[in-house]
């Protein structure tokens, strides 16, 4: 159980075509506290035959959701953004109680997501088309946008809120419906942003809530089903592959956020208690557990000594506990798989020759709960050079040149976030121009709003969300060549 302010919020059902409903026969899945292990509650355990009815449901309602003036879809989006807003302490403790990150964080999270809703509500009045000079003395040419239609929405745990509301806002803004299937980690906060939405006044059949724990038998409908026009998938690399296969026969627009291998330089011109300070937001906001998280620390020689004790001094000061308790900054992981994964990186360091200098092992509260931890000494060889981590790990590399540290920071298949501190006028330039990556956040750790195009190149998907740019994902461009004039 949830003690809210607004019981109805706390949902255990998934959400079809403006109904509540159960399995057929009944099936649930159990969702756990990450901090403390206890059940929370239920969700319908789902599969094939609930997600063919809501892409149904979906396909008849996005007819007359589109006919609608944007206008009025801003309304509804504006409404449902304000609810948001209301009930956001409500939607942080569920937030924090499926997840485990802190409650500042949640509301936090609940805000930003709530960013996306705004934004798209007053983007759905920005949808511009164009015209163009006839190309013939009897012919006019134009360019118009409509909704793609039905939208399949995949999304993970880490940001159980934003992830959802970046992909279901432009889609609705743009005149499309959803079908989503959240994280069965975390379906509470989608679910009561259902509920929201409803009191906001979306018609029914507009937003679907599939919740199930066969992911691979919901996501395989949503990929084959031809009704469907747009997949749009937040998660790990190798599931995002999967899905833009089996999109290819039906030859799907797909928005992928994929994973990334953040790098994070500091120059020794770099204000280094600022750097200190956009690493700890850039590595362990979270808890480690972002796609855009810095995975790899390089610190010129010059002052990779001063950085790494600074560093040091600063994670040795996070409060790790559970979320719910007051002045914890630092929740437990999402479950005991992640533990694995951090310990298995951290041991594979250190027998190639890098230092622990704090943390190091799991945490005494025990459970998915982990030391935050500094590696120094971290070369190109270890494995968290390549892979991402998705916990609470700085390695620390050192460089020497520019050259250097680009080499090192584009060698990795993905391409999604990157940071560095410097001063220098043109070094800033350059090394913003070179790093190969979506988004490059200089000399600060924060580079997500809703305002600023969110995406990555490489292996880190397809796509952007938010801004200007984001409502773009959910729109078709036709042609139009009027004659006889
Ligand atoms: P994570 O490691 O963050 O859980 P995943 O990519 O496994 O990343 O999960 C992200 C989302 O994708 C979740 O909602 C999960 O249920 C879903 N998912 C996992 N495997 C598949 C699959 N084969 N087809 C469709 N969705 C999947």
């Amino acid at each position: 159980m949830i003690h809210l302010q607004d019981k109805a919020l706390f949902r255990q059902r998934a959400f079809l075509n403006g109904d509540w409903v159960e399995a057929s026969d009944g099936a649930v899945i159990a969702v756990h506290d990450p901090a403390t292990g206890e059940e929370i509650g239920t969700v319908p355990d789902l599969g094939v035959a609930e997600t063919k009815a809501a892409i149904a449901a979906a396909e008849i309602a996005q007819k007359n959701w589109a006919a609608r003036t944007a206008g009025e879809r801003a309304a509804v989006l504006r409404h449902w953004y304000d609810l948001m807003m209301a009930h956001r302490e409500d939607l942080a403790l569920i937030l924090t109680r499926e997840m485990g990150k802190p409650l500042a964080e949640a509301l936090g999270e609940v805000t930003y997501g709530a960013g996306f809703i705004q934004w798209f509500a007053e983007e759905a009045r920005r949808v511009y088309g164009e015209t163009i000079p006839g190309h013939q003395p009897d012919k006019r040419l134009m360019v118009i946008k409509q909704p793609v239609g039905v939208v399949a929405a995949i999304t993970p745990w880490n940001f159980p809120n934003a992830m959802i509301t970046r992909k279901v806002a432009p889609a609705l803004a743009a005149g499309c419906a959803v079908v989503l299937k959240p994280a069965s980690e975390t379906p509470f906060s989608a679910l009561a942003m259902a509920e929201l939405a409803v009191r906001a006044g979306l018609p029914k059949g507009l937003l679907n809530i599939v919740t199930g724990r066969d992911a691979a038998a919901i996501g395989g409908e949503m990929c084959a089903n031809p009704t469907v026009r747009k997949l749009t998938f937040t998660g790990s690399t190798g599931v995002g592959k999967i899905l833009m296969r089996q999109c290819a026969d039906t030859v799907k627009k797909l928005s992928l956020e994929l994973g990334g291998n953040a790098p994070f330089i500091v120059f020794d011109d770099a204000d280094l208690d600022a750097a200190v300070e956009g690493a700890m937001i850039a590595k362990f906001r979270n808890n480690g557990q972002t796609c855009v998280c810095a995975n790899r620390i390089y610190v010129q020689d010059g002052v990779y000594d001063a950085f790494a004790e600074k560093l040091t001094r600063a994670v040795s000061g996070i409060k790790v506990g559970n979320g719910v308790q007051d002045g914890v900054t630092t929740g437990p992981l999402i479950d005991a798989r992640a533990v694995v994964k951090v310990s298995a990186h951290i041991s594979d360091a250190t027998s190639k020759g890098a230092r622990v200098l704090t943390g190091g092992a799991r945490h005494e509260l025990g459970g998915s709960f982990f030391q935050p931890t500094v590696l120094g000494d971290v070369t190109r060889e270890m494995a968290i050079a390549r892979e991402e981590t998705f916990g609470p790990v700085a390695p620390l590399f050192r460089f020497n040149t520019v050259d250097d540290v680009i080499a090192q920071a584009n060698d990795t298949e993905f391409g999604l976030a990157s940071y560095f501190y410097a001063r220098d006028l043109s070094r800033v330039w350059q090394v913003a121009e070179a790093l190969e990556y979506g988004m490059v956040g200089v000399n600060t750790g924060l580079i997500s709003t809703e305002v600023a195009p969110f995406g990555g190149i490489k292996q880190s998907g397809l796509g952007r969300e938010g801004a200007r740019q984001g409502v773009e994902d959910y729109l078709e461009m036709k042609s139009i060549c009027l004659g006889g004039i």
